[in-house]
């Protein structure tokens, strides 16, 4: 009697799992300047002055860049804001509800306490009117009284009827 047929003699090893790629930058020129620039934004690993200030990864040594924390602005033409994470910012005419109400008071129809800015820790900007009597404007859609709107870099806050501002998140 023959022998069975032998089963099973080639077994297909599959390739080895979860082999990651490892991603390098392409040759970058070095940069030659170094911290001199007010704005330049260096890795706090490594020191090497990053190309991209908003990287998220240092580009020498690859390792996560923490970044600088997040400042909220907006420009309106007869003043600047800046806001920091976790402080709110009435907006208004009245110096005693708002730290910045010299910005506001050549502006009748900016109430005394019209709306709120904030900066909340990740890094989003909010804006709730305070039910001002001629209303907060983002992009030219009124809010509605007490609702969180959030605020986007490039955005247009208006109050009333003319003071527009820009933000600037960053
Ligand atoms: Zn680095």
């Amino acid at each position: 009697m023959p022998p069975p047929p032998q089963h099973g003699g080639r077994s297909v090893t599959p390739p080895p799992h979860g082999r990651e790629a490892t991603l390098l930058p392409p040759d970058e020129p070095q940069q030659p300047q170094r911290g001199a620039d007010s704005t330049a934004f260096m890795c706090p690993h490594c020191e090497a002055v990053l190309s991209n200030p908003s990287a998220v990864q240092c580009d020498s040594c690859l390792r996560p860049v923490r970044q600088k924390s997040p400042v909220l602005r907006v420009v309106f033409p007869t003043g600047e804001l800046k806001i920091s994470v976790g402080q709110h910012l009435v907006l208004g005419r009245d110096a005693g509800q708002s730290p910045v109400a010299s910005t506001f008071t050549q502006f009748d129809n900016v109430s005394r306490r019209h709306s709120t800015v904030w900066l909340d820790p990740s890094g989003t900007a909010w804006v709730r009117d305070e039910g001002s009597t001629n209303g907060t404007f983002v992009n030219g859609e009124r809010l509605p009284r007490g609702v969180e709107a959030p605020l986007r870099d490039g955005d247009e806050l208006r109050l009333a009827a003319d003071v527009t501002g820009t933000v600037q998140l960053g």
